[in-house]
């Protein structure tokens, strides 16, 4: 390896990726992410610097906060001279969320923030974990200066994705933007789709959150009891509507 190979900064949160099973109990627990490599012996074949940084305890997707999006982008903020680029791991339930919320938290980033995950354990024989963790490594030093995320052969616009499979392995869909890129014999990633940001801006990230929101989806017959309640809560600071057509509602 060259001085001037590329540094990748692996960062584990969790989730199925991660997970093992008990040979003894059947059931399935995180392994130890030191012991990556010993489920990935392929990540040595490659002309890169990797280091890695894992949550401990590493934690499942559905417990993930903007306290946790906090944590990620300051670890990102303090590396970000170090390294050409940034692989998260983690859970498939709100890996979509978490990518969102970075690509707002990251102002002016000039280098890819990948988060993947994958829909089987890296401990079974036929996971998808081994793939979608070696290309989005692989493709972590590239040319797209976005956070998005890698799964199942597509790289996608990380605020545009949505989870929309918890059986397949095509587990995310992007479907207000084309997909960046997509792996095959050879990674493509289409530049055109790329957002360019003015890479001599330095990174500003930004850590304020306010959770005291609520989003109200109208339906057909929905009860004005039910909005105003929502509406009224104690604390509330902004609420969406969801509503009809372009932006309809009945009275
Ligand atoms: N419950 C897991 C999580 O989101 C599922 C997964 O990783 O696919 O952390």
């Amino acid at each position: 390896m060259t001085d001037f190979a590329p540094s990748v900064l692996l960062i584990y949160t969790g989730g199925t990726i991660g997970m093992i099973e008990n040979p003894e109990t059947g059931a399935l627990e995180s392994f130890n992410f030191d012991h990556l490599l010993n489920f990935v012996p392929e990540l040595k074949r490659f002309n890169y610097h990797i280091n890695t940084y894992s949550f401990d305890p590493p934690i499942d997707s559905s417990d993930m906060e903007p306290y946790h999006w906090a944590r990620l982008a300051r670890i990102v903020e303090r590396n970000y001279e170090q390294y050409d680029g940034f692989v998260i791991l983690h859970g498939t339930d709100t890996m979509a969320y978490t990518a969102s919320a970075l690509s707002f938290m990251l102002e002016n980033l000039s280098k890819p923030v990948v988060l993947t995950g994958s829909q089987l354990p890296m401990g079974m024989l036929r996971t998808d974990g081994k793939e979608n963790l070696i290309t989005a490594i692989e493709i972590a030093p590239a040319k797209h200066p976005e956070v998005c995320i890698y799964f199942e052969r597509d790289l996608m616009r990380g605020n545009r994705t949505t989870k929309i499979n918890a059986e397949k392995f095509n587990a995310f869909k992007s479907y207000n933007y084309p997909c960046l890129g997509h792996s095959a014999i050879d990674i493509k990633i289409k530049p055109e789709r790329i957002r360019r940001p003015d890479a001599s801006r330095p990174l500003k990230a930004h850590y304020l959150f306010d959770t005291n929101v609520v989003v109200l989806t109208l339906f057909p017959g929905i009860q004005e009891s039910i909005i105003t309640s929502g509406v009224r809560s104690k604390g509330l600071t902004a609420g969406v509507m969801r509503t009809f057509g372009s932006g309809h509602a009945r009275e």
